[in-house]
């Protein structure tokens, strides 16, 4: 059938918002590769080639729908048209959230280092990389433990830091760093975030020579909150190995001057009282007062969830 063209400017803007993207392998299948295509007339009238009118469908959807007799059969215009918008609303929240995390390594070096002083950015890693290398083009992956407490901002940048500082050490062409909360094996889906290191910031671009970006998700998982103490509950203060626990005399505040008193890991303590505060809708602060004996004496102060345990046993 001879068809007039789609104006160019017109075929660029399909091509481009649909990303290639069969919006029937999408809509009907989940399917959400890129296709080799072409782009069809919706109502079937070569004509009309206003964008609403148009979708970018693969060669087999292409021949099913253009073969058709009438919209009475199969699939209706509406439908098609329902799939597409869904398509591209989808395209379009993902490339956004790629925007806003993808950084270029350098920006994302610099960015680190002037944040040090006052972020957290520790982190460490529960084994040695693991290989995915082919074809010449060294990919690791590399699991890591984020201690809990952290900001979103903060395990964004602690990821990120993992990322730079593994590649500086391995040089691989792609790299990914997952992170998990303590306790977390390493082994199943990210509870803290991952970090992608590779072109774009995909680690399906991974290539010999091309510019490096960072892509970072950060958990949800990451920020539910630790199993609860209740007032009452006898507990210890279990601090990150090598740390002390701060006593407060501020519920939001551990600056030296608010410190009754710091203790050593595995110090026992009694809950006093629970405060729960939800700092954004994903995000549940909990802190505890607590009671240690010090000498032969009694001391109350605020600590942070993290740094208590239920007694075992
Ligand atoms: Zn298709």
């Amino acid at each position: 059938m001879a068809r007039k063209s789609v104006p160019r400017e017109t075929e660029t803007r399909v091509l481009t918002v649909s990303g290639r993207r069969c919006c029937l392998c999408y809509g009907l299948l989940s399917d959400f590769d890129t296709k080799h295509g072409q782009i069809a007339h919706l109502d079937q009238n070569p004509e009309n080639n206003s964008f609403d009118n148009l979708a970018f469908f693969c060669l087999p959807h292409h021949d099913e729908y253009d073969s058709r007799p009438s919209q009475s059969k199969g699939l209706t215009i509406a439908e098609v048209k329902d799939y597409r918008d869904m398509l591209y609303r989808d395209l379009d929240a993902r490339r956004r959230a790629v925007r806003e995390d993808l950084v270029t390594a350098s920006a994302a070096r610099h960015e680190l280092a002037a944040a040090k002083p006052r972020l957290r950015t520790s982190y460490r890693p529960l084994r040695p990389p693991e290989d995915y290398s082919y074809a010449d083009i060294k990919r690791l992956s590399v699991a890591v433990e984020v201690p809990l407490g952290r900001s979103e901002e903060e395990v964004k940048k602690t990821l990120e830091r993992a990322a730079l500082e593994i590649a500086e050490r391995q040089t691989p062409n792609a790299l990914m760093v997952l992170g998990y909360r303590p306790g977390d094996d390493g082994k199943g889906i990210y509870t803290a975030g991952r970090a992608i290191l590779a072109p774009n910031g995909r680690w399906g671009d991974a290539a010999k020579e091309a510019q490096t970006g960072i892509a970072v998700d950060v958990a949800r998982a990451y920020f539910a909150p630790q199993a609860t103490l209740c007032p009452g509950d006898e507990a210890i203060l279990l601090p990150s190995p090598g740390g002390t626990v701060d006593l407060s005399r501020e519920r939001d505040d551990w600056t030296e001057e608010n410190i009754v008193l710091r203790v050593e890991r595995r110090t026992p303590a009694k809950v006093l009282k629970r405060h729960e505060e939800a700092l954004t809708p994903d995000r549940l602060f909990i802190r505890y007062l607590v009671q240690v004996t010090n000498g032969k004496r009694d001391v109350k102060g605020w600590v942070h969830d993290w740094d208590v345990k239920p007694v075992e046993g």
